[in-house]
């Protein structure tokens, strides 16, 4: 399902994702899963099922790995240029 372009929504960066789960227990809305497909190191990352996301955070502070998903708003300011 596509994104709604309005919404909030994690993006993860599956070679940096270790499959460990914690994101996909802790999400309170049950929109992350490990994925079937496998990232450049033999690992199943973990995907975002497509909607549900309400960007609270969750998911990015139960997760050990510094750069594996951060949340993102489309509507949120771009980084470092000019609006
Ligand atoms: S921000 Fe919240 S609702 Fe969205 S994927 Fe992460 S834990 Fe789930
Ligand atoms: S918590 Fe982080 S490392 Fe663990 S499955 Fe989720 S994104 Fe991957």
């Amino acid at each position: 399902m596509e994104q709604p372009f309005d919404l909030p929504y994690p993006r993860i960066e599956s070679d940096c994702c270790k499959s460990c789960g914690r994101c996909v227990a802790a999400c309170p809305r049950g929109c992350l899963t490990i994925s079937e497909t496998y990232n450049r190191y033999g690992v199943k990352a973990v995907a975002y099922k497509g909607s549900g996301c309400i960007g609270c955070g969750i998911c990015f502070y139960n997760c050990p790995e510094p750069y594996a998903l951060h949340i993102e708003r489309a509507d949120a300011p771009k980084k470092g240029g000019a609006e």
